[in-house]
């Protein structure tokens, strides 16, 4: 399949053709999140740019297979093997058991996700469910010599490798070797840079998952997850690899050094980060400033669809400043967007030269690096332009696969969700989830009688790929 995408490769710190292994086909793995708490909106600018990667792959006619993990297990407050663990926190937090949170935390992302239009990858597997994949690669790392016991732990000897750093150029290699020499370091380790694979000897006796394994009861490291999780779907060669940038090291790096130590070959020959989302005290996170979330913005009347305007009018490669005053002017052209969009009269005859002309422009831009400012802006010059209205709005229908905005439906929804009142609002909702989980214990009786009462009041509900949607049908 011929095709012009070109993004930026951190692999080879440049911007590059995208040459899949299997012609027509893409082989694509997302780090997911972990689990012990929302995801605020700078995960999700993450999850949002990684969908425009993905929705443009397909727009081009790949055929993709994306995997992701959830992480509900090994991840330590600190990426590189030291501090808390993040699911034990959320637990004692909420006096819950890890399981408990981790199911409430990975339900919460995949609502968010919905809300901003994120379709979900077609595989979703938790790290706790793959825990004899994992003590099968650690086996044969031992076996071939790329991993140690030591002090109860197993760890990865990355002196064993010719260049460990792959990811990072010179300087940055310096400095990542200099802090390492800084940080007070485990005892156990025969070189700095050495990782966990399993854990026996954890810091946390009151650690609530363990599992037995060939070194004693214990639990894996965060990097195996994604290396054996990606491996089980995606098998040994990977198309596009993705994250934010803060997981470029020390977690990609291990990734990269595991992964190619048990296969014996390259793995993955495209990285695509994302850089991040900052508020005022910096990079946007959990545990500092204030923890933003889809609800806290919806609760304080901004459209979910509106952030992921906000995200899709930078470039992703940009780190990107969060402040309300611009997401008010978003929020503000988003609504007249869709205003526009849903004024115009559908019905006629469509220009084909002239659809195929803004189609043109609009692959081009997302082929130039994922551009997807200068996609909205054929969006914008496209409405703007003198062709009919049911050209435009096939047009508009037709990008919307990619941007996920709602384009067509968003003002036509509000108009009726305008007639709904809050306490209204609050009984659907309330009344999807109980289909949602009628459906999950798979009763489809209760679910469908959910769906007929709701009808009955003029509601109709909608099983979308990112999830329920209800419209006013009175
Ligand atoms: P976590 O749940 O911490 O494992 O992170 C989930 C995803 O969000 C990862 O791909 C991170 O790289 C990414 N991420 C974390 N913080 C930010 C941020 N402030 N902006 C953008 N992406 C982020
Ligand atoms: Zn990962």
């Amino acid at each position: 399949m011929e095709n012009n995408l070109f993004f930026y490769n951190t692999l080879t710190r440049k911007v590059e053709r995208f040459i899949p292994n299997e012609d027509g086909k893409v082989a694509m793995y997302t780090c997911g999140p972990t689990v012990y708490h929302y995801a605020h909106i700078g995960n999700l600018r993450s999850y949002i740019m990684e969908d425009l990667l993905e929705k443009t792959l397909r727009y081009l006619g790949y055929d993709v297979k994306r995997v992701m993990n959830i992480t509900d297990v090994g991840h330590l407050s600190s990426d590189a093997d030291t501090g808390e663990d993040k699911m034990l926190k959320g637990a004692r937090r909420e006096h819950k058991t890890v399981m408990e949170i981790a199911r409430f935390y990975t339900d919460a992302f995949f609502d968010d996700c919905g809300k901003l239009n994120i379709k979900k990858p077609d595989v979703v597997e938790p790290a706790t469910n793959c825990i004899s994949e994992f003590i099968h690669v650690i086996e044969s790392l031992l076996e071939k010599g790329y991993a140690y016991e030591s002090g109860g732990n197993i760890y990865f000897d990355t002196s064993r490798l010719k260049d460990y750093y792959v990811l990072s150029n010179q300087s940055e290699k310096e400095l990542l070797v200099g802090v390492r020499e800084d940080v007070e370091e485990d005892g156990n380790k025969r070189n700095q840079s050495d990782f966990v694979l399993w854990f026996t000897r954890s810091k946390f006796d009151d650690q609530e998952l363990k599992w037995d394994s060939p070194w004693g009861t214990g639990y894996p490291g965060w990097h195996i997850e994604c290396s054996c999780i990606s491996m089980k779907y995606l098998g040994e060669y990977m198309d596009i690899h993705c994250g934010g940038v803060d997981n470029i090291f020390p977690h990609h790096t291990n990734e990269i050094a595991q992964s190619e130590a048990y296969i014996g070959h390259k793995w993955c020959n495209y990285w695509f980060h994302i850089n991040h989302l900052n508020d005022k005290a910096g990079k946007m996170s959990k545990s500092s400033g204030e923890f933003l979330t889809v609800s806290l913005l919806k609760a304080k009347g901004y459209a979910p669809l509106a952030y992921r305007l906000f995200c899709l009018q930078s470039h992703y490669r940009k780190p990107l400043d969060f402040s309300y005053e611009v997401l008010d002017n978003v929020g503000a052209a988003y609504d007249k967007l869709v205003k526009k969009i849903g004024s115009l009269e559908k019905e006629g005859e469509i220009d084909r030269e002239q659809f195929h002309l803004y189609k043109e422009k609009f692959q081009s831009a997302l082929c130039d690096d994922l551009n997807s400012a200068m996609a909205l802006t054929v969006l914008y010059d496209m409405l703007k332009s003198g062709m009919s209205d049911a050209t435009k709005y096939a047009l508009a229908e037709s990008f919307d696969q990619v941007l996920s905005l709602d384009l067509t439906t968003a003002h036509a929804l509000k108009e009726t969700e305008r007639k709904v009142d809050d306490e209204m609002e609050r009984y659907i909702l309330d009344r999807i989830e109980e289909r949602k989980k009628a459906k999950k214990e798979r009763d489809f009786a209760t679910a469908d009688a959910i769906r007929a009462e709701l009808l009955e009041k003029g509601i109709m509900l909608e099983d979308t790929r990112e999830g329920v949607k209800w419209k006013s049908v009175k």
